[in-house]
């Protein structure tokens, strides 16, 4: 409405703006029929719409399945988007950075570097891209791709109130899934924010030892700090935390690592997904058997912990979690 009034024009054209950009997905002012032809020549000057071209598209094969876009910035760089289909429903997750600074052991996304935060218009333009596939807003949007959210905290949380506005995209923000890494003063802000986003947290260990191999971040957060944090987090907010943990053979899937999570998580109100891990080429850990995901299920349940394991989807595509990688236009693709 600020705009309009700057430029000489009735506050009703910020609603109909906005309604092209969020109810109909239009790809540029050009498409906005209802604007007046000078006022969609200034926009266009000032402003560009969130609208990236796919350079790559991956489907898994079969009916429903995960699928994998290559989304070109303005500037080259990309971005890897998943669409997860289940149930007639679509989760989108999209990437918050262009790489990412934290380097966990096992993610492809730290390995290549980091190059750059996105805007709140790119992070909205991975929403819109995914809504002019489907037609509709994604049912779920997890911010689980390429980069840390809370290292990228305001452009994240301006996307995040933009997606879930009643009057634009509408994802409800139960419906929205910040993923971190661990980082504390993240968690904190997020508790001021007064939104009913979800929080995932990253574990992956329950030691600080073998936390600090996998995930160097626990460098700067150490993980007792880090559940202490997260503890106060869900008294306060009375929100459920989800951690995730990703089940590496021989490296963290023992029963006495599991008890120790037990342990760890006892006293939080919180859930536990459980990952197998996804292979990249940089890392050399495998895959546990599901015998060894259910066997941490089982610890977890008869310490009253929510466990379930999750079925990571887009494998064979390199779609999964820790999966996704920075790549450039210029590059071989
Ligand atoms: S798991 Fe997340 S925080 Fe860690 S390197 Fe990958 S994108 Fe970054």
């Amino acid at each position: 409405m600020r705009l309009c009034a700057e430029l000489g024009q009735p506050s009703y054209r910020a609603g109909q703006i906005w309604r092209w950009l969020y109810h109909h997905y239009a790809e540029n002012f050009s498409a906005m029929k209802n604007i007046p032809g000078q006022l969609r020549a200034d926009l266009d000057k000032r402003f560009s719409v969130g609208s990236f071209p796919a350079v790559k598209e991956q489907t898994e094969s079969g009916a429903g399945s995960t699928s994998k876009f290559l989304l070109k910035l303005p500037d080259e760089e990309c971005v890897e988007i998943v669409f997860i289909p289940a149930k007639g429903k679509t989760t989108l997750c999209v990437s918050s950075q262009v790489g990412c600074k934290y380097k966990c052991a096992f993610c492809a996304s730290g390995m290549g570097g980091f190059k750059r935060n996105l805007s709140t218009g790119e992070i909205v333009g991975e929403v819109l891209f995914a809504a002019r596939r489907l037609g509709a807003a994604p049912a779920h949007v997890v911010f689980m791709g390429m980069g840390e959210p809370f290292d990228n905290y305001d452009n994240v949380l301006k996307a995040v109130r933009i997606i879930n506005d009643a009057e634009g995209l509408s994802v409800g923000a139960r419906k929205i899934t910040l993923s971190t890494c661990g980082i504390i003063p993240g968690i904190k802000r997020l508790v001021d924010e007064k939104l009913q986003v979800e929080l995932s947290v990253s574990l992956h260990a329950s030691d600080g030892a073998l936390r600090s191999k996998l995930m160097p971040v626990n460098k700067i957060y150490p993980l007792a700090d880090l559940l202490a944090a997260c503890r106060q987090y869900a008294e306060q907010t009375g929100r459920i935390i989800t951690f995730e943990y990703t089940l590496i053979k021989n490296v963290n899937d023992s029963k006495a690592q599991a008890e120790q999570l037990a342990r760890l998580l006892g006293k939080i109100h919180s859930r536990v997904n459980l990952l197998l891990l996804s292979p990249v080429a940089e890392f050399a850990g495998t895959t546990p058997s599901p015998e060894t995901a259910k066997m941490f299920v089982d610890v977890l349940d008869r310490a009253r912990i929510n466990a379930t394991v999750r079925v990571s989807k887009g494998g064979n595509i390199n779609a999964a979690c820790g999966q996704l990688r920075r790549r450039t236009f210029t590059e071989n693709l």
